[in-house]
């Protein structure tokens, strides 16, 4: 079978591999589709902490049970699917409390395991979730980003949310938008520099859009809800100082900051609001099974819409061009997906 693999920074190798054999409690999947995610582009360009070549990326996928290893009940082969691309202990106090995406020795396929990016993959059959028939593959696909976006909501109470901002337009913030307005949060406004990105948000449900620019970020809060600190809930969706710092300054007393994008640094918060407004700040990390259902019934059902989101669809032997073309401008697309035949 066909598989990308990273083997050093900025170099992608199509190669011929060996059809995987499932191990027992396996499953061997056809991939059909595998999204490209910022993560990828990070570990293409050798800046990414925690991922180093050589290594199969692909963690965004879906694709169709081939066989089963030794020991699997309940997967049928021929089903499509899709795959939780973490890899985790099971024994940890997070995994033992069900809080298995902050597992002690969590790892995940395509970043410290081979991925997806490839003709077939062998996956723990714990890990797959069945898709509907119907459901197009490169529709499924999102499914792992979406999951990620629910998880971040669900990380706020909900019942107390009828404003919330959204900061950062990329995939997980637009799909956030679209979760959030399924849930039926009244008023979403979303900040983002891009004017395209500002846009999508407005269509796929955002009521307000704002520019990002620091220097403007206060008025434009208080233009349309008459004070900074207006929101229940703040997703930062991007990570950086200058967007939790807006995150602390738009929350309303006792409301919540979400830290959903991975910050690329150490990032300086101003306590004093946390301190005296009674904020409270949770970091977001991947999912659990329940998102990952949500994320594909909401995306099945329509109220997640993601052709608005696929810009491009490519196959694998374009993916070294794909990748290099996203590291030199990460805004010139919002989601492409690679397909394998
Ligand atoms: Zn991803
Ligand atoms: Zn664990």
């Amino acid at each position: 079978v066909k598989r990308a693999k990273l083997t050093a920074p900025g170099s992608i190798v199509i190669e011929e591999a060996g059809q995987p054999v499932p191990a027992k409690g396996q499953a061997l999947i056809e991939v059909k589709a595998c999204g490209v995610c910022g993560t990828d582009v990070h570990a293409f360009e050798g800046r990414h902490p925690f991922i180093s070549p050589p290594v199969v990326p692909g963690h965004e996928f879906a694709g169709i049970i081939r066989e089963l290893g030794p020991g699997v009940e309940g997967l049928t082969p021929g089903s499509p699917v899709t795959v939780e691309p973490s890899l985790t202990c099971g024994q940890c106090r997070p995994c033992l409390s069900g809080r298995y995406n902050i597992c002690d020795e969590l790892k995940v396929l395509g970043c410290q395991a081979d991925g997806a990016m490839a003709g077939m993959i062998a996956v723990r059959a714990d890990k797959v979730a069945s898709l509907p028939l119907d459901m197009p593959f490169i529709q499924a696909s999102l499914i792992e980003p979406a999951a990620v976006s629910v998880h971040a909501l669900s990380r706020l109470d909900l019942s107390a949310l009828s404003r919330l901002l959204i900061i950062g337009a990329g995939p997980i913030g637009l799909l956030a938008v679209q979760a959030a307005a399924a849930w039926g949060v009244e008023e979403i406004a979303v900040s983002e520099p891009l004017a395209a990105r500002r846009n999508l948000a407005l269509e796929l449900g955002a009521n307000l859009a704002l520019s990002g620019d620091d220097k403007t970020f206060g008025d434009e809060m208080v233009q349309r809800y008459g004070r900074v600190n207006a929101m229940d809930a703040v997703l930062d969706c991007a990570g950086l100082e200058l967007t939790i710092g807006q995150a602390v300054e738009a929350v309303a007393k006792g409301g919540q900051v979400v830290v959903v994008g991975v910050p690329p640094k150490p990032a300086r918060v101003n306590l004093s609001l946390i301190q005296d407004r009674e904020l409270e700040m949770v970091g977001s990390l991947m999912y659990t099974r329940p998102d990952i259902i949500k994320a594909r019934d909401m995306i099945y059902a329509g109220q997640i819409n993601t052709g608005q989101l696929i810009t491009a669809v490519k196959p694998l032997e374009e993916l070294g061009e794909v990748l290099a073309g996203l590291a030199h401008n990460p805004a010139g697309s919002i989601k492409t997906v690679i397909t394998m035949d």
